[in-house]
C-alpha cells in the first residue's frame, strides 16, 4: 500500500467510495467526477502506478482485471462500454495507481480524443 495513494486509501477503506464489485485483489467502485451516465473504475487493490510499470509477474493480475471488468459489465447489465486507462500525466492521468475507467449509459463517440 502506498500511503499518499488515494485508490490505496480507497481499498483500506479510509477514504470512502461506492462500491459496485470487489474480491480479494480487485474493486471497481463510481467515479466520484462522473464523464458519463455510468463511470466506474476498475482497479488491482495491489498498487501498481500506472500500465507502463506492470511487470511480466502482473500479467495474471492484468488479465484478471479484464476478467473483472467483463464480469462487472454483465452484472451491471451494460450492453456497451468504453473502458480506456490513461498512462501518464500527458495522457490525463491523475492518480497513479493503475485503473480502468468503464463509461457507459450513453451513446459514446466514435472518436476516441
Ligand atoms: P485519471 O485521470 O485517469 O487518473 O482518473 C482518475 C479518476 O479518479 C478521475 O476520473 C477522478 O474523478 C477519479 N477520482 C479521484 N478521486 C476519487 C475518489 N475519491 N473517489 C472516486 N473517484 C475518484
Ligand atoms: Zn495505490
Amino acid at each position: 500500500m502506498a500511503q499518499d495513494c488515494i485508490f490505496c486509501n480507497i481499498v483500506s477503506g479510509d477514504i470512502p467510495s461506492t462500491k459496485v464489485y470487489e474480491d480479494d485483489d480487485f474493486l471497481v467502485f463510481k467515479d466520484i467526477n462522473p464523464a458519463a451516465p455510468v463511470h466506474l473504475l476498475a482497479i488491482p487493490k495491489r498498487h501498481i502506478a500506472r500500465l507502463s510499470e506492470a511487470r511480466p509477474e502482473d500479467a495474471g493480475i492484468l488479465g484478471r482485471l479484464m476478467l473483472t471488468v467483463g464480469a462487472v459489465a454483465r452484472e451491471q447489465s451494460l450492453d456497451a462500454y468504453r473502458l480506456i486507462i490513461n498512462d501518464g500525466a500527458g495522457a490525463g492521468q491523475t492518480v497513479f495507481h493503475l485503473h480502468a475507467h468503464i463509461l457507459a449509459g450513453r451513446q459514446l463517440s466514435e472518436k476516441l480524443i
